[in-house]
């Protein structure tokens, strides 16, 4: 199977072209007409010779993955199923510019990406983990989930080229449709750690998707080794941690990532990272009616927020289908978040986005997956 040209850094491309005898200056040209242009058929790279073209489409893909379906919220969150390759389904949520309910505003256009397909980390009210782990993503896929979603954002909003590239848009004083990257979608990031570090390289280069290593924030379940790996990688990017439970007895019930990693541990590496990085963490707390909106529960994790410098997300549970948990009221959410403010907490209570779309992580693919098989097997 040829490699997807979108997996490689430029200085791989760079290396290529010299090997197969061609000028290093052509290297310029594919990176336009890849991350600028974002074109998908080596013919439309109108000023590299037909030679060239015809050697890379011999080497390597070209393809982004394919829109499937979208589904849009009434606040504007929209979903992206896509299709890969190989025929798997994964999920990407852009997420627009709103005023926060309570806490800090936010003007990023947000999108979530995913990083594998399935998850096996098992949190137990997550969707993408149901059908168990399938295979990590390769660094194409993870790029080319911001690139077709933008071009699909910037054909809705523009009603035009959606191909119309990242410099054309600043050329013009546009706004980009996404400027901001959380890698929350479908999977562990940190259990593909290879792949997500050369797919940012690209995200986050001038010559690749632009995308700055201050807006990119990687959210792990808590895994301890890769945490202290990233601290040591030369980029900026932010670091997100899934808490769920501010105890280990807490975080037990829902994410069997605590056996191997109790809480100790977790807060360890995460100091470690603060330190050596000088970055804030963000604790993502998803509130669970029963589970861990308990008031009494705010006093512990006011104790992790100070411990580590951290601000506290919270994030009404999406429910998901087929799942027993639910949405605490907002009068319990309300209570939760004040509990936090009068202990010093910096703290966001996150706006339901895509309430009425299949928001919760996973949920859109899961159901893709299963009518999928429903048909293989009639
Ligand atoms: S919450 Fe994240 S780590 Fe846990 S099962 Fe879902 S995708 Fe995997």
């Amino acid at each position: 199977m040829r490699e997807n040209i979108r997996s490689k850094h430029r200085l791989a491309i760079d290396d290529w072209l010299l090997r197969n005898g061609h000028p290093r200056y052509r290297c310029g040209q594919i990176l336009h007409w890849l991350y600028s242009r974002r074109v998908t058929d080596w013919e439309a790279m109108g000023n590299v010779p037909k030679a060239l073209r015809q050697a890379l489409s011999e080497e390597f893909e070209i393809c982004l993955p394919e829109l499937v379906r979208q589904q849009e919220a009434g606040d504007s969150t929209r979903k992206y199923l896509w299709r890969l390759k190989d025929g798997a389904f994964i999920e990407s949520v852009l997420i627009p510019a709103n005023p926060a309910q309570a806490g800090v505003a936010s003007d990023r256009k947000t999108l979530c990406v995913s990083t594998q397909v399935g998850c096996a980390y098992g949190c137990v009210f997550c969707a993408s983990g149901l059908d168990g782990w399938k295979r990590n993503l390769a660094p194409d896929e993870i790029v080319g989930q911001v690139l077709a979603a933008e071009t699909q954002a910037r054909e809705e909003t523009s009603g035009g080229d959606g191909a119309a590239s990242r410099s054309e848009i600043e050329r013009k004083g546009g706004e980009r449709q996404v400027d901001n990257l959380v890698f929350m979608g479908m999977g562990e990031p940190l259990a593909n750690y290879d792949n997500l570090l050369k797919a940012l390289s690209i995200l986050n280069a001038d010559w690749g998707v632009g995308i700055g290593a201050r807006r990119i924030t990687i959210s792990t379940s808590g895994l301890v080794p890769q945490i202290r790996q990233l601290a040591e990688e030369p980029a900026q990017y932010r670091l997100a941690i899934s808490l769920h439970g501010p105890t280990d007895e807490v975080r037990r019930q829902v994410m069997p990532v605590s056996k191997r990693h109790p809480l100790a541990e977790l807060m360890e590496a995460c100091e470690y990272f603060s330190q050596k990085r000088g970055k804030v963490i963000t604790l993502e707390y998803i509130l669970i009616e029963g589970v861990n909106d308990a008031v009494s529960l705010a006093d512990s994790l006011s104790k992790l927020a100070h411990q580590l410098r951290a601000k506290v997300n919270l994030i009404p549970y999406n429910m998901v289908d087929g799942l027993k948990w639910r949405r605490p009221s907002v009068e319990q959410q309300e209570q939760f978040f004040r509990a936090l403010c009068d202990r010093g907490v910096r703290v966001t209570l996150r706006r339901v986005k895509g309430h009425d779309i299949d928001a919760a992580c996973g949920q859109l693919r899961l159901k893709a997956e299963r009518r999928k098989a429903s048909e293989t097997a009639v």
